[in-house]
């Protein structure tokens, strides 16, 4: 199975319960809660000599009492649900900071590896169904660090219901957590596909389109949009392909296929280092590392080079 962070069912998240304060922190104290730690965002896994295969190391309350982690501010993931039905012990995650990790007792030995998502997801080392429990994890945790301030007034926020929002002590206004919409565009004329470098991406790396869904905009405008901003091609009809949650910028990306005229590209330089058009052969030799001038995809996790799969495999 081909790893790809998608929603995690693993977890039952018991939303209509996290305002219960009293049950979270029953959760908290149960023995057979299961703590997922995050150090600096990046999970603690176990993993093989060869590094390919990881899982994540779970940590019960036992174990994060010796190692003085800070089960306060964990985040309620969910409870288990359970293949005869019902549901089962409560999983949380808890996030500290990776100069913790090496300097409390116990932590060097405990507390290590912990491993880049984006490393694991790309390694192809973990099951799609913990790398989403994890991408869940980081994105929350990720929220957690960058809200500690009130957008309205400026003062401290505080984490309430298991850590699914935030509130200022002063004046009481709620943040919850955010997905940005974004639209990942594979543009073809049936024959061709457009693919692009940025320059923040690694050399030779190219990749299908993508940009903010912005105010005003659906999904299919905004990719009629930034067909049009980006490349100048006008998009005839768009077809959606799948959501994947993209926890690295707390993104949701819409993957899209969008027809377009074949023509010459007129690339916007502000946002793109280049683009062009590309056949399947030229891509087969890309996604298998056998291309001329060594230009290659996005690895298998992504929701782009699900994209450029369909289009070898001409699904579009
Ligand atoms: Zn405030």
């Amino acid at each position: 199975m081909t790893p790809i962070l998608g929603a995690s069912t693993l977890l039952d998240r018991q939303s209509e319960k996290r305002s219960d304060r009293e049950y979270i922190e029953a959760l908290r104290k149960a023995k057979d809660t299961l703590y997922l730690v995050l150090a600096g965002g990046k999970p603690v896994v176990d993993a093989s000599e060869d590094r390919t295969e990881a899982k994540i190391r779970w940590f019960d309350r036992a174990k994060a009492d010796e190692l003085k982690l800070p089960v306060a501010d964990s985040i309620f993931l969910g409870v288990e649900r359970l293949e005869e039905g019902g549901v089962g012990p409560a999983r949380f995650a808890l996030p500290i900071s990776e100069h913790f990790a090496r300097a409390v007792p116990g932590g060097r030995e405990q507390l290590s590896p912990f491993v880049d998502l984006r490393s694991l997801a790309s390694q192809g080392a973990m099951s799609a169904e913990e790398l989403s429990l994890i991408g869940q994890a980081a994105a929350l945790a990720n929220w957690h660090h960058n809200t500690r301030c009130c957008g309205r007034c400026g003062g401290s926020m505080s984490s309430k219901e298991g850590g699914w929002k935030r509130e200022c002590w002063a004046c009481k206004h709620h943040e919850f957590p955010r997905m940005d919409p974004v639209v990942i565009m594979a543009l073809t004329d049936g024959e061709r596909l457009v693919l692009a470098h940025e320059e923040r991406f690694p050399a030779k790396m190219y990749s299908a389109l993508g940009g903010f869904v912005e105010p005003g905009d659906d999904f299919i405008h905004a990719v009629r949009r930034e067909a049009k901003e980006e490349v100048g091609l006008d998009v005839q009809s768009v077809k959606f392909v799948g959501a994947q949650q993209w926890p690295y910028e707390h993104s949701l990306l819409l993957g899209c296929v969008g027809q377009v005229e074949s023509g010459e590209l007129k690339i916007n330089t502000t946002e793109l280092a280049d683009a062009r058009w590309f056949s399947r052969d030229d891509i087969k030799l890309m996604m298998e590392g056998k291309h001329p001038d060594a230009l290659w995809v996005p690895g298998r996790h992504s929701m782009a080079y699900k994209l450029i799969q369909d289009f070898v495999d001409g699904n579009d």
